[in-house]
């Protein structure tokens, strides 16, 4: 694990950047590594230099990159048949389903291709339940989100985002939809009532910066939902699929929602693959040519995603989101009051609030790729930290260890030579 510095070589990296930058639309600002290879927990940048991926994909890659199943998976489907559209069945789709409906202990299984059309699609099923089975009055059904949620990136998506950054010049918005504050289930029981078709919140809130919501708050939700008629649908996008030390976040809570709504994992960070979940009396709903897609379902996501409920099928990975979850808690919780304000988790999953005194998280996470972990900042002063649940307990101590020196790097250079604690 060498130590990057000032003086690495990084001519293929500046090369590599000034190459995207000279074409791509800037609707990112990357941290300056250029990954070129990868493999479990760890990636290579185009200079030679390795890197533990923290990051993860924002938990696309919970079982690290390259898996060996998944990629046999996909290798095997690569050389049969890739691509069918739904206009034909395929074998691939079949098998896959049943056992994603199965993990889930759902009925029936929509498959899509990206998180944004899960929820765009949960967001339809949920409309045409009301209409159908409510009895709610022809366009007037609401939707009732919580403050500070991520669920994607379209324009009905960002109309009920509240972040400005997301929504300023994307008007006109889609309505129908209701924003109560996260973790207050006063306010969503004031907010839902006899419009309301669903209520779609994230179990925990990944990128508002892993806001986790008090005990009881995901059995509250489903108590209203079921007392006032609305579906609960729960974007478990980026919670699910092992990363807070269960198959799905709400099962930790204990609660089973209407709706589950996953993505990201599900493609085994090889292909994109999304889908919604729901009993027959919800996704029944839906006849032919009333929703779809063209590339949703096809053989090759299939065949990963079937290899991916398989390794969540042997618990393995939920267990070592636990244990190294158990790791990123002790290390970080030992930082507050050293440059760490607070820490949350769920899992594999924290996130960690810097003292803006001392540091913006962007340079927090520039500091740290410096020294060969990957994490990403959000919100200004928090960062991320989403281990492949294939790293170790010793790849995670060691990049604990890194965020320990930056924080301390960071306060001599704040106190000044000399007064650094
Ligand atoms: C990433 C994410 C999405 C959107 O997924 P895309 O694949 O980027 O469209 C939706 N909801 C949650 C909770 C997410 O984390």
């Amino acid at each position: 694990m060498s130590i990057r510095t000032e003086a690495a070589d990084r001519t293929r990296t500046r090369a590599a950047i000034s190459r995207e930058e000279a074409v791509l639309a800037h609707n990112y600002h990357p941290l300056p590594v250029v990954v070129a290879r990868a493999e479990g927990a760890w990636v290579t940048d185009v200079d030679g230099h390795r890197y533990l991926d923290l990051l993860a994909g924002y938990s696309a890659l919970n079982f690290g990159h390259g898996h060996p199943r998944l990629l046999a998976a996909a290798r095997e489907q690569l050389a049969k048949v890739t691509l069918t559209s739904r206009a034909f069945h395929n074998d691939r789709l079949g098998p896959f389903a049943e056992k994603l409906a199965a993990l889930a202990g759902m009925d029936l299984v929509l498959p899509m291709n990206t998180g944004a059309e899960a929820v765009e699609t949960g967001v339809k099923v949920a409309r045409r339940w009301a209409y159908e089975v409510k009895g709610v009055p022809a366009d007037r059904a609401t939707i009732v989100v919580a403050a500070g949620n991520f669920h994607g990136r379209t324009t009905t998506i960002v109309s009920f985002s509240t972040d400005p950054q997301a929504r300023a010049g994307f008007g006109p918005f889609t309505p129908g939809f209701t924003v109560v504050p996260y973790d207050d289930l006063p306010a969503l029981e004031a907010a839902v009532d006899e419009h309301t078709a669903a209520v779609l919140i994230e179990p925990v809130q990944g990128e508002a910066g892993v806001v986790v919501p008090a005990d009881g708050y995901l059995a509250g939700v489903r108590r209203i939902c079921t007392e006032r008629r609305a579906l609960f649908v729960a974007d478990e996008i980026q919670s699910g699929l092992g990363r807070t030390g269960t198959t799905f976040a709400c099962e930790g809570a204990g609660v089973r929602p209407d709706v589950y709504l996953l993505g990201k994992a599900l493609g085994g960070g090889i292909v994109p693959l999304s889908a919604v979940l729901a009993d027959r009396a919800v996704l029944g709903l839906l006849q032919p040519g009333e929703h779809g897609s063209t590339f949703g379902g096809n053989p090759l996501a299939a065949a990963v995603g079937e290899a991916v409920v398989d390794l969540l099928g042997t618990g393995e990975y939920q267990a070592r989101a636990r244990r190294l979850g158990a790791v990123l808690r002790e290390g970080l919780d030992a930082m507050i009051g050293d440059g760490v304000t607070a820490v949350r988790s769920a899992g594999a999953w924290a996130g960690i609030d810097i003292d803006p005194a001392l540091a913006s998280g962007r340079h927090v996470c520039a500091a740290l790729a410096g020294r060969g972990v990957l994490v990403k900042d959000t919100h200004g002063s928090t960062i991320r930290m989403a281990p492949p649940l294939v790293a170790t307990d010793d790849d995670l101590r060691w990049a604990l260890d890194q965020l320990r020196d930056v924080l301390a790097t960071c306060r001599a250079t704040v106190t000044g030579p000399g007064r650094a604690r």
